[in-house]
């Protein structure tokens, strides 16, 4: 992974601690959800189809801190719906902070400019914006479904490296996407916007979702991955993720589900059993962890779990594995991917 050895050293004596108190289900990543409105109508999203009521509800801070304080995830990325829709979500940042979390707020940028100044963020080696970018001009502004989003998203992350912040992306992709999309949409990451790091995600196919024709099947995401990996590419992006995922979306690798990794709080608890299916809700983690069903999850367990290899339950499979093999954690240590 490309994140910085302060975070490494943490995450890395974090997973140490638990595997010493022989904790075999942990928490990596905190997902918060502290809204579900959003500004934009992703064609692939399935995050925003709620009733009018639902989309006007805000999660207190306190009771998304609480949340975070009670899992124990050392990183937390803030999502929604479009987060910086919560008036106080830089409050929810900062408190964080102060507890020494490492928190991505993900945001599609559109209002960054434009509201910046409204909230008290603040750099730090805590702290990192992460912004949707599904492609190059007409492609992402396809997947976001409006157009001027792309040049506004690079406006953004301009303004806000000129601030002094660390700027992560998210792309998305669906079958819309090429190897060459993908190349095309990194190489510009990477070379010239020159944000910190970037993060992949093939898109899962949500049943909400508007658009229900753009999701790829397991074998055409292994594929293009692979090509768009090739030639030294893979080695030359700062990608932010552990070199067994990515070994494991081009297909060189497989694992099962852990989803239990990357839990998600939203406005309803803690959601069953993870970011992207929603079978219920739990009080509190220690309640999701217990009441879950895990083993009917994942990939020949549940039909809905088929085609995902999301990094919400894959990436903890990744560092667990990365963490059995010594070669492998050297590999991750050095950063190569
Ligand atoms: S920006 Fe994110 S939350 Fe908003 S509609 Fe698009 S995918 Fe959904
Ligand atoms: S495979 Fe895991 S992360 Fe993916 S949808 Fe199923 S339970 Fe969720």
């Amino acid at each position: 992974m490309n994140m910085p050895l302060h975070q490494s050293l943490r995450i890395g004596g974090y997973i140490f601690k638990q595997k010493l108190r022989r904790r075999e289900k942990f928490p990596l990543i905190m997902e918060l959800e502290p809204l579900f409105a959003c500004n934009l109508e992703c064609g692939g999203c399935g995050k925003i189809q709620k009733p009018a009521h639902e989309l006007k509800k805000r999660m207190p801070v306190e009771q998304a801190v609480g949340a975070a304080e009670e899992c124990g995830a050392p990183m937390v990325s803030i999502a929604g719906g479009e987060p910086l829709m919560h008036p106080e979500v830089d409050r929810m940042v900062n408190e964080l902070v102060s507890r020494k979390k490492f928190v991505f707020l993900c945001t599609n940028a559109v209002l960054l400019r434009k509201w910046m100044d409204r909230f008290d963020f603040k750099p730090s080696k805590y702290f990192a914006f992460a912004i949707h970018v599904d492609g190059l001009r007409e492609r992402h502004d396809a997947s976001v479904a409006k157009e001027g989003v792309f040049d506004e998203v690079v406006a953004a992350v301009r303004e806000l490296k000129q601030r002094g912040f660390r700027v992560t992306t998210n792309t998305t992709v669906f079958s819309t996407d090429t190897p060459q999309s993908v190349i095309d949409v990194l190489d510009y990451l990477n070379n010239d916007l020159q944000v910190d790091e970037m993060m992949i995600s093939p898109a899962y196919a949500y049943e909400d979702a508007p658009d229900q024709d753009h999701f790829l099947g397991v074998e055409e995401t292994r594929e293009l991955f692979s090509k768009a990996f090739a030639n030294g590419n893979r080695k030359r992006w700062r990608l932010n993720h552990s070199p067994m995922f990515l070994d494991f979306v081009e297909g060189k690798v497989d694992f099962g589900c852990t989803a239990w990794g990357v839990p998600l709080y939203c406005l309803y608890g803690w959601q069953k059993p993870c970011y992207l299916l929603d079978d219920g809700y739990a009080e509190t983690y220690r309640e999701l962890i217990e009441d879950t069903d895990w083993e009917s999850y994942g990939r020949g367990n549940d039909p809905r779990c088929d085609n995902c290899m999301a990094h919400c339950g894959y990436e903890p499979s990744a560092v667990t594995a990365t963490l059995g093999s010594l070669r492998e954690t050297v590999r991750a240590a050095r950063g190569t991917g």
